[in-house]
């Protein structure tokens, strides 16, 4: 069986499970993920220059601007040899996607489509590991031992930015400034639409449709 390169990017609003979703995708068919709220959130503990000018805009729920943004993205694209990535959070403005598509093609986008009632009740009851981005929930996927990693035992984190002001901020930044996106790409005929509610009933319709244009994980040789 011949293995596809895939290049793709995983969009939604704040909460939509893109982190679940991509954890699940990198498991399944072995691509390299790249989430851009993961890598601010490294740069700021390990208090870069750059993580210390994003700090301020991540912890009101503005956008980190574009220049910044576009940099640290390129930077870490450039010395990936695999030709399968996702991308998790990134582009999220017009401006951040032209410079994308001028460095490198695009094979496709997904969206998760979820409602914001639901996001902001999950994101109210969200857990995140720092150290590799593993999420939980108090009611829906809630850890081994309340408060700590099921994979390390390191205690986990309540986000600043996912108190409920700030999440009110994220949501409308997205409508302001990342639906745009999103119509952009469905002009490219690049993006597939999920809706649903859980990641659990989004996330087979997500994986059948990968199955269609990559191979499964074991079949691949890119290391
Ligand atoms: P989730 O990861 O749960 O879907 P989210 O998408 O809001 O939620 P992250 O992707 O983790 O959260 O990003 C956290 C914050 O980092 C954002 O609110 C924003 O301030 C900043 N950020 C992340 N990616 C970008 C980007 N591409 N451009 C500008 N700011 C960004
Ligand atoms: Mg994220």
């Amino acid at each position: 069986m011949i293995s596809k390169a895939l290049k793709m990017i995983i969009m939604g609003p704040p909460g939509s499970g893109k982190g679940t979703i991509s954890h699940r995708i990198v498991k399944d068919f072995g691509m390299t993920h790249i989430s851009s709220g993961d890598l601010l959130r490294k740069q700021i503990h390990d208090k870069t220059v750059a993580g210390l000018a994003a700090k301020k805009f991540i912890d009101q729920g503005q956008l980190v601007p574009d220049d910044v943004m576009v940099e640290l993205i390129v930077n870490e694209l450039q010395p990936i040899k695999s030709p399968n990535w996702l991308l998790d959070g990134f582009p999220r403005t017009v401006p951040q996607a032209m410079a994308l598509f001028k460095k490198e093609p695009v094979d496709v986008v997904i969206n998760l489509n979820v409602p914001f009632d639901v996001i902001i009740h999950r994101i109210e009851g969200r857990w995140t590991h720092m150290g590799s981005g593993r999420i939980y929930h108090t009611e829906f996927n809630p850890p081994k031992v309340k408060g700590f990693d099921d994979e390390t035992g390191e205690p986990l984190i309540q986000r600043d930015d996912d108190k409920p002001e700030t999440v009110k901020n994220r949501l409308q930044q997205y409508q302001n400034l990342t639906e745009p996106v999103l119509k952009h790409f469905d002009k490219l005929g690049l993006l597939k639409e999920f809706t649903g509610k859980y990641s659990n009933e989004i996330w087979p319709r997500v994986h059948e449709f990968l199955a269609t244009k990559t191979v499964p994980h074991q079949f691949t040789h890119y290391d």
